[in-house]
């Protein structure tokens, strides 16, 4: 098999780009990761599944791959340019709780979110105030030539750079529109990177500076974190749509300060070779926005009976450069969707004679490609064609649903290999997960999954002994509980709740 050369959409060159690695046999991928003031929508979740997607396809292209995702505890306003509030302080106040107990009670639950949608864990998690030392260093060293203070701060001003603003294809005249002014600003898109304590004033998160205590700037310390850990130019640096806007484009104005202030005609003076972005997902009614209240959670979708693995697969059936709309409908569609692969592989998986599934989830890639045949090994180019051709996940499934429906005993090991391979890019989990997991069980539900098998099992006995009245008198205890009987399901599904 030939692997295809991987083509990903740069946003700084607004073009698809073979990717080249910085370092040899490596990929070194920095993602913007969550402020953990609150807990993450199923919005910002799409970020990281994108993420986790292309973490995943870099590995199968044999690339040893360090992926950074950082935390952020500190210094991000509630608007996205130099105005409002640090929402981690808003919240704190709000709740009169620490920021820090706030910091770990919303890290946490993001961490179980990226656990249930099966994102791997990255070779780091940075927390922002972890790195407060090294964010002072990187401000000090590009202070003289590229900074000046006022009275609120620290301010970066945008004019000492080459393109600001490229990413965004803004330039710093048009910063009017989109940054709120602050009094003495040069440009108006200059930018705090360090934020005084207003005079008479203690913040629960504040730090000694040179420019008097108060706190970094929310672009500062991805610039710090990413350098610090990855080296600049490292290889490709992701977030949602909205970070091309603002945030990317002041990260990259301070690397260049940082490494060097050539223009951005070579990508690399950015601090990253690629810049890449997902789109929105977005839902009509508002709800994916925190501001207005009741949010879409991954755990709602959890509590109304979805598998998570569901929301995994909606994501992927669309192209990550796609808005993407949320609808329950949707959720559902995704939900049967996944449930035919889970039957597909589990009926091959059954099927396997020589060698379990555990076994053959151990063998190596060069072992798995060697018991495919030719129709799993066309399947497999489909495949491969597809996540290369910029992830393009909707047509990747597609190819591994025709691997796993080939027919044909003599196939077995050859779907269940192929579905090995192409699992470790779609994270579905489809070699473990099994139909029951993927049943609808809303948390509401007072009956157990143990009474409704045995009133099942009591119903299939009194049809057998012809006992009509008994059969459908147990259907309708069922129904009464939020059981729904499916006879002749053609999906086996022979019960569904809610
Ligand atoms: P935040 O915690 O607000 O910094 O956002 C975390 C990530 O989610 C960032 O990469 C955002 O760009 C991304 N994001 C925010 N809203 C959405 C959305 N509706 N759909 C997809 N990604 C989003
Ligand atoms: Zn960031």
């Amino acid at each position: 098999m030939t692997d295809a050369p991987l083509k990903l959409f740069n946003s700084l060159t607004r073009s698809l780009e073979v990717f080249e690695p910085v370092h040899a046999g490596e990929a070194r991928v920095y993602t913007c990761g969550p402020t953990v003031y609150n807990y993450p929508h199923i919005g910002n979740m799409r970020a990281y599944v994108f993420a986790d997607v292309l973490g995943r396809t870099l590995s199968w292209k044999g690339l040893k791959l360090t992926h950074v995702i950082n935390i952020t505890d500190v210094g991000h306003l509630t608007d996205d340019a130099d105005a409002g509030e640090d929402k981690m302080e808003k919240m704190a106040a709000e709740r009169a709780q620490s920021i820090w107990d706030i910091a770990e009670h919303y890290k946490q639950a993001y961490w179980a979110d990226v656990k249930a949608l099966n994102i791997r864990q990255p070779a780091q998690w940075t927390v922002a105030t972890d790195y407060v030392p090294q964010m002072i260093t990187f401000a000090k060293g590009i202070a003289d030539k590229h900074c000046y203070e006022l009275e609120s701060g620290l301010y970066f001003d945008v004019s000492t750079v080459a393109d600001y603003g490229r990413l965004a294809r803004a330039n710093t005249e048009e910063g009017e529109g989109r940054i709120e002014a602050v009094e003495g600003k040069r440009n108006a898109a200059d930018f705090a990177i360090w934020r005084k304590t207003p005079a008479g004033e203690t913040r629960q998160m504040e730090w000694d500076s040179p420019w008097g205590k108060g706190a970094p700037g929310w672009h500062l310390e991805c610039s710090v974190m990413s350098g610090e850990v990855l080296g600049f130019p490292f290889d490709i640096h992701t977030g949602g749509i909205d970070h091309r806007e603002i945030h990317h484009p002041n990260e990259i104005a301070q690397n260049q300060a940082h490494c060097c202030t050539n223009g951005l005609d070579d990508p690399r003076n950015s601090g990253a070779k690629i810049w890449m972005h997902n789109n929105f997902l977005v839902e009509r009614s508002g709800k994916m926005s925190k501001s207005s209240g009741e949010f879409l959670r991954l755990q709602l979708l959890i509590d109304k009976g979805y598998h998570p693995l569901a929301y995994r697969l909606m994501c992927l059936q669309a192209h990550y450069r796609s808005e993407l709309e949320f609808s329950w409908e949707g959720l559902q569609a995704a939900l049967t969707r996944l449930k035919r692969m889970v039957m597909a592989v589990e009926s091959s998986a059954r099927t396997l004679q020589q060698i379990s599934v555990d076994e053959m989830q151990l063998l190596g890639r060069e072992e798995l490609f060697e018991r495919l045949e030719d129709r799993t090994r066309q399947c497999l180019e489909r495949f491969e064609a597809a996540i290369s051709d910029d992830l393009n996940t909707a047509e990747a499934l597609v190819a591994f649903e025709a691997a796993i429906g080939i027919k044909g005993a003599a196939f077995v090991d050859t779907i269940v290999a192929s579905a090995i391979l192409m699992d470790s890019v779609l994270g579905l989990n489809l070699l473990s997960l099994t139909r029951a997991d993927l049943r609808i069980r809303p948390k509401s539900a007072t009956i157990t999954e143990d009474e409704i098998e045995a009133a099942l099992a009591r119903r299939k006995g009194a049809r057998a002994a012809k006992d009509f009245a008994a059969s459908d008198a147990i259907r309708d205890e069922l129904t009464a509980q939020g059981v729904e009987v499916m006879d002749g399901d053609p999906l086996g599904w022979e019960w569904k709740l809610g």
